[in-house]
C-alpha cells in the first residue's frame, strides 16, 4: 500500500478501507507518511467528507497509536463528559465532583483554552499548587482514591491526534467534521470510560454557530462513540451568551466554589446538574434520567459535591483552603467597571466578543504558545433580558495589564447591547440526542 494512493482514493471522492485508513494514520503517527502528505489527505477529507464507517475507522486508528487506558479494575462506572468549547463553559468542575460523589468514576483528560474559548486545564492551574500533569500511574492513583480525577492530554493518548492537530491548525482544516469528530472521540475513547456525555455548543460564542452544524457533529460523534461500543448522549446547549458570570480562571473557579455551595449563576447550576445527572444515567447508577436528577441534586444541596472538590484539589497538590476561601486564589490589581450608557434592558451580550476581551485581557491564549495571567478575566453583572438602569455597572473588568484596556472596552460596548425590549428567551438546552 502508498500513502499516494489512499490520498488520491479520498481526492476522487472513493471510500476509504479500515486498512487504508489504519495503513495512513500509523504511518504518519511512527514518521513514514510525511506531513505534507498528511496535509494532502486532510484537504481531501475536508473536501470529501467521510461515511461513517470511515469516521469510525480513522477515530480507532488514531486511538490506537497511542495508549488504551484500562481502569475495569475499578468497581463502578466510568463516566466522562467533553463540551466542545465556549465563553465561561465551566461545567466539568462542578459536574465532576457531582458525578463523583453520586458513585461514578470520572476520569478527565482536558485541554487548554484557544482563542476565544477557554480551557479546564488552564482554570485548574490557578488553583495554588495544582497539578494537572500526572503519570498515568498518578492518575490511576488519584482515581482510586476520590472517584474522579483531572489531567492535561498525555503524550501517551492518541498521538497521532496531537500531530495531526497541529497539521490542521496550519493548513486550514480544522473545520471538518469527520476530522473534528475523530480527533475529539480519539481522545476521549481512550480514556478507558463506559459512557460518555456530549455538551455541544452551538452559537456565536461556540465552534459551531449553527444550531444544524452543532447537531451534525453531535451526531457524527454520538455514532463513532456507539460504534465503538460505548454509550454516548449528546446535549446540543445554547452558547450564544456566556455561561455563568465569570469568564477568566481564577474567576471562573470561584463561580464553581459558589455553584457547589449552592449560590452559583442559575443556568451554570441548571447544566451542571443536568450533565452530570446524564452521567449517572448512562453509567447506569439509576435507571431513570429522574432519579439520576434527584441524585445530583442531593450532594449539591448536601455539600457532597464540594467536599469532592475539595477532596480532589488536595489529592492533585492544591491549596485546599481556597474552597472555603477563594478569596486564596490569584486576584488582580484592578476591578474597572463598565456602566451602561442607558436605562434598558439587555438584548444581547456578543459571547464571541466577550470570550475575545477576556483573552486580550490576558486571560485567554491567541496562539498555542501564549502565556496567561489566571487572575485576570470579567464578571458580568448583566445577562439577556435583564433590567439595566444607566450608570449600573454592566460588569467588572478584571486587570493587570492595561495595554489593550481600550480596545477591551471598545468590544464590549459594541457587544453588549441595551433596548427597550426583552428579548425572545433561547432554551440553554437546545436538543438531546440519545
Ligand atoms: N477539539 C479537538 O480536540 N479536535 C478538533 O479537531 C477540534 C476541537
Amino acid at each position: 500500500m502508498r500513502a499516494v494512493d489512499v490520498i488520491q482514493r479520498k481526492r476522487d471522492g472513493l471510500e476509504l478501507t479500515r486498512e487504508e485508513i489504519d495503513f495512513f494514520i500509523r504511518g504518519y503517527a511512527g514518521g513514514q507518511v510525511p506531513d505534507y502528505q498528511a496535509s494532502a489527505f486532510t484537504m481531501a477529507v475536508f473536501f470529501r467528507g467521510m461515511t461513517a464507517g470511515e469516521t469510525v475507522a480513522l477515530t480507532e486508528a488514531m486511538m490506537r497509536t497511542g495508549e488504551v487506558l484500562d481502569f475495569s479494575d475499578l468497581p463502578g462506572p466510568k463516566v466522562d463528559k467533553h463540551s466542545t468549547g465556549g465563553v465561561g463553559d465551566k461545567t466539568s468542575l462542578i459536574l465532576a465532583p457531582l458525578a463523583a460523589a453520586c458513585g461514578v468514576y470520572v476520569p478527565m483528560i482536558s485541554g487548554r483554552g484557544l482563542g476565544h474559548t477557554g480551557g479546564t486545564l488552564d482554570k485548574l492551574e490557578s488553583i495554588p499548587g495544582f497539578r494537572v500533569r500526572l503519570s498515568l500511574t498518578e492518575f490511576r492513583e488519584v482515581l482510586r482514591r476520590s472517584k474522579m480525577g483531572l489531567i492535561g492530554q498525555t503524550p501517551e493518548v492518541a498521538p497521532a491526534d496531537r500531530k495531526l492537530y497541529a497539521l490542521r491548525d496550519v493548513t486550514a482544516t480544522v473545520e471538518s467534521r469527520p476530522l473534528i469528530s475523530a480527533s475529539i472521540m480519539s481522545k476521549k475513547m481512550a480514556e478507558g470510560i463506559d459512557a460518555l456525555v456530549l455538551d455541544v455548543k452551538t452559537g456565536d460564542g461556540a465552534f459551531m454557530k449553527s444550531f444544524e452544524d452543532a447537531k451534525a457533529l453531535a451526531e457524527t460523534m454520538v455514532e463513532i462513540g456507539r460504534g465503538m461500543g460505548k454509550k454516548v448522549a449528546a446535549l446540543i446547549t445554547d452558547m450564544d451568551q456566556p455561561l455563568g458570570h465569570a469568564v477568566g480562571n481564577a474567576l471562573e473557579v470561584a463561580e464553581c466554589v459558589e455553584t457547589l455551595k449552592g449560590r452559583g449563576p442559575s443556568d451554570l447550576e441548571s447544566l451542571s446538574l443536568e450533565l452530570s445527572a446524564w452521567m449517572l444515567y448512562l453509567g447506569g447508577v439509576t435507571t431513570l434520567l429522574e432519579a439520576a436528577r434527584a441524585r445530583v441534586r442531593d450532594a449539591l444541596a448536601s455539600g457532597a459535591g464540594l467536599r469532592k472538590l475539595r477532596e480532589i484539589v488536595e489529592l492533585q497538590g492544591g491549596d485546599p483552603r481556597v474552597v472555603d476561601d477563594p478569596g486564596l486564589l490569584p486576584r488582580a490589581r484592578e476591578a474597572i467597571p463598565l456602566r451602561a450608557d442607558r436605562d434598558g434592558r439587555v438584548t444581547r451580550i456578543g459571547c464571541g466578543a466577550v470570550g475575545h476581551a477576556a483573552m486580550l485581557l490576558g486571560a485567554g491564549r491567541e496562539t498555542v504558545e501564549s502565556a496567561i495571567d489566571p487572575a485576570v478575566g470579567l464578571v458580568l453583572h448583566k445577562k439577556g433580558g435583564d433590567l439595566v438602569i444607566q450608570g449600573e455597572p454592566l460588569l467588572t473588568l478584571h486587570v493587570n495589564d492595561r495595554t489593550h484596556l481600550e480596545e477591551v472596552k471598545a468590544l464590549l460596548r459594541d457587544a453588549i447591547r441595551v433596548g427597550p425590549e426583552a428579548p425572545a428567551r433561547t432554551a440553554l438546552i437546545r436538543a438531546v440526542l440519545d
